[in-house]
């Protein structure tokens, strides 16, 4: 395999050259927080945002980091990649313990790590499960803590899916690795952010130039029914832009592909952040 470009506290070494003590906190307790920045034509999409989103992770765990300097890790990274298209996977974590021990020291210095890959945005279409939200009460934190996510989506895969959509108490909230749009009635709709779920990047940028060009969405509490009887699903991410779901398994759905509302949201946002000129 090709060396994969990487930072760790700070030096420069290939993936595979990094060693990493296992009393990090990020190896016992998932005490660490990540982002995944993406980039398209070597721009980098909404840096501030997702810079900004570190460090409400970081100050939500009270992991003291400097951010700054991880927002110079990641430039140089896409920047000494010669990469066109890909992403940065960063994550801080609060550093590394002398024994094994829930409570930490205050005087821990965080640890960072992050690499840089290429990566296609073309989209692809999406069969998944509907299944129970298992997970915590703050998944608006981008903790490296998703044994919830990384459950669901395992067995879901085990059904030829590639992602899941989650509820909780019959309330859609998001999905394993994405937030979910659907068209009902010809209205976007989208789990408001009360719901117990990330707050996406990609799922903020769609919101904002959507309604730039004059179409509306509603953020809200919806039902597992309300779902099942859209007439398009989509799911967007980082990595994923907006991929539309093709089929959810075990269900009866109207969910038919290329609906006009969805191709009419992609395009908007592929112009604005993943156009070539
Ligand atoms: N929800 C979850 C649980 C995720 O893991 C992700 C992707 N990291 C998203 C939503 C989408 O967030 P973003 O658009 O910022 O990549």
């Amino acid at each position: 395999m090709k060396n994969i470009h990487a930072v760790f506290n700070g030096e420069y070494k290939d993936l595979d050259k990094i060693k990493v003590s296992p009393l990090s906190r990020a190896y016992t307790f998932s005490d660490s927080v990540y982002e995944v920045i993406p980039f398209f034509n070597e721009n980098i999409i909404a840096f501030d945002k997702h810079i900004k989103r570190l460090s409400n992770s970081c100050s939500s765990l009270n992991i003291d980091a400097d951010i700054e300097k991880s927002a110079n890790e990641i430039l140089h990274l896409i920047s000494s990649s010669n990469l066109k298209n890909g992403y940065v996977y960063y994550q801080i974590s609060r550093g590394v313990d002398s024994l094994r021990s829930h409570i930490h020291n205050n005087d821990l210095k965080e640890e960072s790590f992050g690499y840089v890959v290429s990566h296609s945005f073309e989209s692809k279409d999406l069969k998944v499960a509907i299944c129970e939200d298992i997970r915590w009460q703050r998944c608006d934190i981008k903790s490296t803590s998703l044994l919830g996510n990384v459950m669901s989506m395992n067995d879901a895969k085990n059904h030829h899916c590639d992602e899941v959509i989650m509820h909780k108490n019959n309330e859609i909230t998001e999905g394993g690795a994405s937030n979910v749009f659907f068209v009902l009635n010809n209205i976007i709709c989208t789990p408001s952010l009360s719901t117990n779920i990330l707050p996406g990047i990609t799922r903020e940028l769609l919101i904002t130039e959507i309604k730039k060009n004059g179409i509306s969405v509603e953020e809200g509490t919806y039902s597992v029914e309300n779902l099942l009887e859209a007439e398009s699903v989509w799911l967007t991410s980082s990595t994923k832009g907006l991929a539309q779901v093709s089929e959810i398994i075990n269900q009866k759905t109207r969910i038919k592909k290329n609906n006009k509302i969805f191709n009419q949201c992609k395009s908007i946002f592929d112009r604005a952040f993943l156009s070539s000129c």
